[in-house]
């Protein structure tokens, strides 16, 4: 039995804790929401008040925080993890971040003397309560093993994707296709349709063809053909628009630091920003078939 801290109650962070907790390790939570505190009690974990109680004495530190302001205060702050922790702590963050702020982490970590990794995730809430989601590990082979048995709790998939921030890289990078790919797939579904061609008829085609694509087979925009999908549910979540929002804002960012190409990016980005703008932040992100059909 390991002793592990928790920190970021949220959609995610209340599934992976709760896997980890069923897993029989001891696990101490702790959010800024108490509430969020209280519902990790009623599923196993130990309640903390405050940061520094929650990572006293803890092996493991993992956190999914909403963005690398708070990950930063909550590993560096004067309160916070590295203050508190013992140094023999292996930190895991599968907070979404820059790559930026990820290495600027793992630089002060390396300098407190922790091992520190970023592991940010692919699938959404209910990967992460099944316990099924992708990690994408940036950090060095020491960090990397020493996370990885508890990475495995919370997902199917762990992937070492190299040094410090490599993680977000591989996080950003397929977030941006999946962001361009969805927009390339609602105008391939809205122009076959346009021109007399049903969607179900396009799918089974397309699918099978060269356009095929996970945001086609997987997660089809257009009504009817994969039974999961939100498009069958008026476009609810899912992954919202906000969360490709940000993700494509990282890519971005990212993109002009690496001085890389990234035209379709931009144009998904926008895309995105648009829908935000005008209050579709929580739409599906594969709602912007209802943006190119024009009845949004
Ligand atoms: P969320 O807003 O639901 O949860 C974040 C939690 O962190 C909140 O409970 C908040 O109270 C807590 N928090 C904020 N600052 C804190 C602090 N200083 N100390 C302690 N707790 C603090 O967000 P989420 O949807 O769970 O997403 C978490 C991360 O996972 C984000 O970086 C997001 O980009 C990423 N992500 C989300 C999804 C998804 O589908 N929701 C999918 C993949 C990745």
């Amino acid at each position: 039995m390991t002793k592990i801290a928790f920190i970021g109650l949220g959609n995610m962070g209340s599934g992976m804790c709760a896997n980890l907790v069923g897993a029989g390790h001891e696990v101490t939570a702790f959010d800024l929401n108490p509430d969020a505190v209280k519902q990790a009690e009623a599923k196993g974990a130990q309640p903390a008040a405050f940061l520094r109680e929650a990572v006293s004495g803890a092996e493991i530190v993992v956190t999914m925080l909403p963005a690398g302001k708070h990950v930063l205060e909550v590993y560096f702050g004067a309160e916070g993890v590295t203050a508190h922790a013992p140094s023999t702590a292996t930190l895991i963050d599968c907070s979404t971040i820059s790559v930026d702020e990820a290495r600027e982490a793992a630089d002060k970590a390396k300098a407190a003397g922790f091992l520190m990794v970023d592991a940010p995730v692919s699938g959404g809430t209910a990967a992460a309560d099944a316990g099924t989601l992708t990690f994408m590990v940036g950090g060095p082979d020491a960090a990397f093993e020493a996370a990885k048995p508890f990475l495995e709790i919370m997902g199917k998939n762990v992937f070492h994707a190299g040094p410090a921030g490599n993680g977000q890289v591989a996080k950003i990078a397929n977030n941006m296709l999946l962001g361009i790919s969805m927009v390339g797939t609602c105008e391939a579904f809205n122009l076959a349709e346009k021109l007399g061609l049903d969607a179900q008829t396009f799918f089974n085609i397309a699918s099978t063809a060269s356009g095929q694509c996970w945001s086609m087979t997987s997660y089809c925009p257009a009504p009817g053909p994969v039974p999961a999908a939100p498009s069958n549910r008026d476009y609810q979540p899912g992954f919202a628009v906000a969360m490709m929002l940000k993700d494509l804002k990282l890519a971005l960012g990212a993109a002009e630091t690496a001085g890389a190409n990234v035209v379709f990016g931009k144009l998904a980005e926008a895309t995105y920003a648009n829908l935000s703008a005008d209050g579709f932040d929580g739409l599906d992100f594969s709602g912007v078939m209802k943006r190119v059909r024009g009845e949004i």
